[in-house]
């Protein structure tokens, strides 16, 4: 039976985020974007900055309020600025360096795979809707947007929105409640196979992991998003 809903992870299988990528080392690109010269160092000290204010970082996301997340963001980079003694006057550069480099067309953060659009364009003309179970924070609307992909989704659901993440099976539950679908009419696509898979499983969903580095798609791993209608049937 092909499923009446695909819900898709985000990171490693529609959105390609770079090995190893930190905010840290995020903050310190935006800061040489604007002709401040910030060591490697720098990136550490706001690494442990943003850590000590995680809890606060889930509340703002919880609370899906613009404007505590923009305060989050401005004492974040103000202190760190302060930290290691740059000038906190240089603030709003930082930010429109952090919009442009994280969130324009040429992000250095996000880009999409070139498997995805056909892949969904596909879906949609047999009828099958399309979610996203993330683990991701509040920024996760935003980044699906920059790519022209959001409003093809149901229901996009971000973890640290909710307060709980994959592959907890409460993420998988919330997101089909609100869509309004039975998990056994819905087939989950990740390439995690703890939080993706196991997670799934844990929920009653059907799954398929998305694995690029192999040679051929075969029961229950797709090589590309473009195997994906074809391997629907594979769950019948
Ligand atoms: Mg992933």
């Amino acid at each position: 039976m092909i499923p009446k809903l695909v819900t898709f992870d985000c990171a490693g299988t529609l959105v390609e985020v770079p090995p190893g990528w930190t905010l840290g080392q995020f903050a310190v690109d935006c800061a040489n974007h604007i002709g401040l010269t910030v060591g490697e160092a720098a990136a550490e000290t706001y690494q442990s900055l943003y850590m000590a204010r995680i809890m606060e970082f889930v509340h703002v996301n919880m609370a899906r309020d613009t404007a505590l997340q923009t305060s989050f963001w401005t004492r974040l980079a103000t202190d760190w600025l302060t930290a290691i003694q740059m000038p906190t006057d240089r603030l709003v550069e930082m930010q429109d360096a952090a919009d442009e480099l994280g969130f324009g067309p040429n992000s250095i953060v996000f880009s999409l795979y070139d498997d995805v659009v056909e892949c969904l364009d596909r879906l949609e003309a047999m009828g099958v809707q399309l979610a996203v179970i993330s683990n991701w924070d509040y920024s996760l609307h935003r980044v699906l947007r920059m790519f022209g992909l959001y409003e093809r989704f149901v229901v996009v659901t971000a973890s640290l929105e909710e307060g709980v993440e994959k592959p907890d099976p409460r993420l998988f539950e919330i997101t089909l409640s609100r869509a309004g679908f039975e998990p056994k009419d819905v087939l989950h696509v990740g390439d995690d196979p703890v939080d993706d898979i196991q997670g799934a499983e844990a929920a009653g969903i059907r799954s398929i992991k998305i694995d690029r580095s192999v040679v051929v798609s075969e029961y229950p791993v797709i090589k590309s998003l473009l195997d994906l209608p074809e391997a629907l049937a594979w769950t019948a």
